[in-house]
C-alpha cells in the first residue's frame, strides 16, 4: 500500500499550524508508514477542526452603522468591505471618515446610533452623521440628516 505523499504531510503541517494559530491544539503528525487513505482521513478531520476553530475564535463584531464609543464620544462607522468583512472608519475632525485599524474591536452594539440619534447629532452639528457631509439643503438642516443617507439607514 502506498504511503503518504510528500504533499499530503505538508498539508497536514499547514493545518496545524492553521490549528495553533487559531490557539487550537494541533494533532500529531503521522508516521511516515501511515497510508494515502489515512492521510486524506487526517487531512479531511484537520479542515474540520480548523472550520471549527475558525468559528469559535472569531469575535462577535458589531453591525453596520454610525457608533459614538462610550469611553471617549469618538464617532465611528462601521461598513462592510467588499470580502464582506466589516471595519471601522473614524469620524474626522476635517470632516470624512479615515479608516482606523482595529477600532471596530473597540465598538459595543449597544453604542449604535439610531436614526434618531443621528438627526439629533446632526441638528446640533450641521453635518450629516453617515456622509459626513454638512448638510446643505434647508430641509435636511431642519431634519438633521440628508434624505438618501436617512434612507439608507
Ligand atoms: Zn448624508
Amino acid at each position: 500500500m502506498s504511503t503518504i505523499t510528500t504533499a499530503q504531510a505538508g498539508y497536514i503541517a499547514k493545518l496545524n499550524q492553521q490549528l495553533s494559530d487559531l490557539g487550537a491544539t494541533p494533532r500529531a503528525a503521522l508516521a511516515t508508514t501511515a497510508t494515502i487513505a489515512e492521510a486524506s482521513r487526517a487531512i479531511e478531520e484537520l479542515k474540520e477542526l480548523v472550520a471549527q476553530a475558525r468559528t469559535s475564535s472569531r469575535p462577535q463584531l458589531v453591525t453596520e452603522g454610525v457608533y459614538r464609543r462610550s469611553d471617549d464620544g469618538v464617532m465611528f462607522r462601521v461598513q462592510l468591505s467588499e470580502k464582506g468583512n466589516s471595519y471601522a472608519k473614524t469620524l474626522l475632525p476635517s470632516g470624512g471618515w479615515g479608516y482606523e485599524k482595529g477600532a471596530i474591536y473597540t465598538l459595543k452594539q449597544e453604542e449604535r446610533l439610531s436614526l434618531a440619534q443621528l438627526e439629533e447629532w446632526g441638528l446640533s452639528t450641521g453635518v450629516c452623521a453617515l456622509c459626513s457631509r454638512l448638510l446643505s439643503t434647508a430641509e435636511s438642516v431642519a431634519r438633521g440628516i440628508g434624505p438618501i443617507c436617512a434612507k439608507r439607514y
